[in-house]
């Protein structure tokens, strides 16, 4: 049969003939009377279920004192301003004004979240992708906009060129 040992809270399994007699713990060395034919598997499932869910409950107060207790403002409106950044990614000059706003605000957040342990992660993440994304956009448009302009320059140029060989 299977004992729990009261020092050390060890599992033994004892032989039978041993029951009501007083034993030392293979574990412990504590000495202990082995009990009369205790139903000490089923008791020892059932405690370690309560203390299982004891534990959850402890996780879970924990984790909502966390949330009530400290709040990260700056997660939350560099995540708006991502958004924003994003959605406005198309004007020239507010775009990348907008990102390097958000970017400001960001990293106020991420010290925030340094220094509270972790608070306001769940906005920080998401925010700091589609801070990417619309730079990215914003420097892409910004690109596009110099090649385009560089190319009517060029072609203005050598349509003065041939201007200036015909008129010559
Ligand atoms: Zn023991």
């Amino acid at each position: 049969m299977n004992v729990v040992c009261p020092n050390c809270n060890a599992s033994l399994s004892v032989r039978d003939e041993y029951a009501g007699k007083t034993g030392k713990c293979k574990k412990c060395n504590e000495q202990f009377t082995v009990p009369v034919a205790p139903p000490v598997v089923v008791l020892d499932k059932a405690k370690k279920k309560k203390k299982k869910t004891q534990q959850q409950n402890n996780n879970q107060t924990v984790v909502y004192v966390g949330n009530q207790g400290t709040t990260n403002s700056f997660a939350l409106s560099s995540l708006i301003l991502a958004i924003v950044s994003l959605v406005l990614c198309w004007i020239p000059i507010v775009n990348i004004g907008l990102c390097l706003l958000t970017l400001v605000i960001l990293i106020v957040a991420v010290v925030i979240c340094v220094f509270k342990k972790g608070t306001g992660l769940g906005y920080i993440i998401p925010s700091a992708i589609l801070l990417l994304i619309s730079f990215a956009f914003s420097f892409a448009l910004i690109h596009t906009i110099g090649e385009v302009g560089k190319r009517s320059l060029k072609e203005f140029q050598e349509k003065d060129k041939i201007i200036n060989n015909m008129s010559k």
